[in-house]
């Protein structure tokens, strides 16, 4: 059993209720990995503290023995820990730290960051390989300016609540406890519209078009999505907005195919240059160079050009295999059909290089 477990809240941590099946809470933990994770985060110390969080919270609870013993540390509370069912100094602390989230929940630490949007951006090959800066269409939720947000006429059409007079809850008492709730009069708000804002129908949001701008790293891969912070929904006040990810599609080059940060390029060869060796000019992403092809390369041999690959910012380029092939002559002419013809009597009378097969 692990202490700390009573201060963290692993199902809140992953959004998933306490009764989320195994498949629910990996799911979850797949999704807040993606978004969080170092990589698309660079030097955001948040979003590295969340992943730590999430990848915790998600190697207890997907493992049924440990999240039992967790659900029971959680039920049981400081006393889980204390021998006798008394308490020390430690656990007191504890206990205190308990009630001080349950107070912390109610008045205004209910805010909710806002909501996150997603959006696409398709690149080309060449775009993915060497990053760019471009615009993304953004439709974002504001608040409206004729109400300055409070969904009233001009933003004055409005009285405060005299049911809770103006706090948003009332209070209702169990016992030793005293328990906020929303005030049903005014569904929270503290305040009640007399005539609505015609601008946004008293929503107190309007949604405004805009453009961001997104820099897209050097070697980004298809489906790789970039998080822009603040750029989703208006967070509760105090609370941050939500952000935008940014969707990466990269279209297929004609030519390069890519495998991690390496490049794949499939080149014909003539029967002579296979046979005889030559030296054939290659393109790479940036410029072309020359290849060497020794006499009698085989089809389908591959040659490593170092470092022409993917360069992703930040990390080791990767490599350019070119896969050469035999492509023979389509359309030989009748004296080139005859010359041939007498290579193959002259010298490819007898053996096959088959023979293996049947032996
Ligand atoms: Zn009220
Ligand atoms: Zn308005």
């Amino acid at each position: 059993m692990n202490r700390d477990w009573l201060d963290k809240d692993f199902y809140k941590v992953l959004g998933v209720t306490q009764n989320a099946s195994t498949d629910d809470i990996k799911k979850s933990y797949k999704k807040l990995a993606r978004e969080n994770h170092p990589d698309l985060n660079p030097g955001d110390s948040e979003a590295e503290k969340r992943f730590k969080d999430i990848s915790e919270a998600s190697s207890v609870l997907t493992d049924q023995k440990k999240r039992q013993e967790y659900d029971q540390v959680r039920a049981m509370g400081a006393s889980a820990f204390s021998g006798q069912g008394g308490f020390n100094v430690d656990d007191l602390g504890d206990i205190f730290g308990n009630l001080g989230d349950i107070f912390g929940g109610f008045g205004g630490s209910g805010r909710r960051k806002g909501q996150s949007y997603q959006t696409n951006l398709t690149i080309s090959f060449i775009e993915s390989a060497s990053g760019l800066e471009t615009n993304v269409p953004l439709r974002k939720e504001v608040s409206c300016a004729d109400c300055r947000g409070n969904g009233s006429e001009n933003g004055t059409a409005y009285h405060t609540c005299n049911i809770c007079s103006g706090s948003g809850q009332t209070a209702s008492n169990q016992g030793f406890f005293s328990f906020a709730q929303p005030c049903q009069a005014c569904r929270g708000q503290g305040s009640i519209i007399d005539k609505q804002c015609k601008t946004c129908k008293a929503q107190g949001m309007v949604i405004k078009n805009e453009t961001v701008k997104v820099k897209i790293p050097a070697g980004v891969d298809n489906g790789t999505v970039i998080r822009l912070r603040g750029y989703g929904g208006p967070g509760d006040s105090g609370a941050p907005d939500g952000d935008l990810l940014v969707q990466i599609a990269v279209e297929p080059h004609q030519y390069f195919k890519r495998n991690g940060s390496d490049l794949v390029l499939d080149v014909p060869l003539l029967f002579t240059e296979a046979a005889l060796g030559s030296t054939i000019r290659i393109p790479t992403l940036k410029k072309q160079i020359s290849l060497k092809i020794p006499a009698g390369t085989p089809s389908g041999k591959t040659f490593k050009v170092k470092g022409e690959g993917i360069s992703p910012q930040g990390r080791r380029s990767g490599d350019l295999y070119i896969r050469v092939y035999l492509n023979p002559p389509q359309n030989l002419s009748r004296s080139a059909k005859k010359h041939l013809e007498s290579y193959r009597d002259q010298f490819e009378s007898g053996d096959t290089p088959r023979d293996y097969l049947y032996e």
